[in-house]
This record gives C-alpha cells, structure tokens and sequence, in this order.
C-alpha cells in the first residue's frame, strides 16, 4: 500500500506492520488500491496511538475508486471497515473519521490496542 505522499511517516511497531500488511490485502480484495495518509506522522488527539507506531490512517475505499466518488459510494466504506475488522480481529480498532471539512481528510483510523 502506497503512502499519500513523503510526509507520511511510517515507523510503525511490528504488530502495526503486520496489521498494515492484512489491511492491504483488504482493500486489495475489493479492487482498491490503498493509500496511507498517515501513521507516526502528523497531528493527532493526546495519547493517541499513532504518536507510538500503533495506528495508521488510510484513504476511505470510496475515495480510492477509479471512477468518480458518488454518495452510493459509501456504503463501500462500511463493507471495507466490517471485513477489516473481520481480518484485523479483537486487539484492533476499525474507525471511520469524517469529520474534517474536507472529504479528502476523511479516513478509517486503525489502531493496535490489545485487549489484554
Ligand atoms: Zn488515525
């Protein structure tokens, strides 16, 4: 998977890494080509996980299609959140953020936080 561009950092843990790869496959499986918009770089809230390599941003699936972006589009970012919450499996969490002005800043957080 292909980062946004140089400014996104990545530098995560190994756990991360390995979650990074099965999230990959994911989007792979719905014929998307994901983009990392950021990880261990960029702000964040305090105490999140993205400041110890445990988190990672990625571009919502319906804003990684080829053909133009259509609101029926969304419903692909609830499919792709549920089958990556599926692979990933209980020590992560699956978070669609949409609340930034712009749509391009709009992501599934994904974060390793064991449940212990
Ligand atoms: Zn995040």
């Amino acid at each position: 998977m292909r980062r946004k561009d140089a400014s996104v950092i990545l530098d995560l843990t190994p756990d991360a890494t390995e979650g990074l790869a099965i999230a990959a496959t994911v989007y792979q499986r719905f014929g998307l080509a994901g983009v990392i918009t950021s990880a261990k770089d960029g702000r964040h809230s305090t105490g999140s996980l993205h400041y110890s390599g445990n988190a990672f941003d990625l571009r919502l699936p319906s804003r990684c299609m080829p053909q133009p972006w259509n609101e029926r589009a969304e419903t692909l970012d609830y499919v792709v959140q549920e089958a990556l919450i599926h692979e990933l499996g209980d020590d992560w969490d699956v978070v669609l953020e949409k609340h930034q002005q712009s749509p391009w800043d709009w992501h599934i957080h994904v974060e390793n936080q064991p449940k212990g």
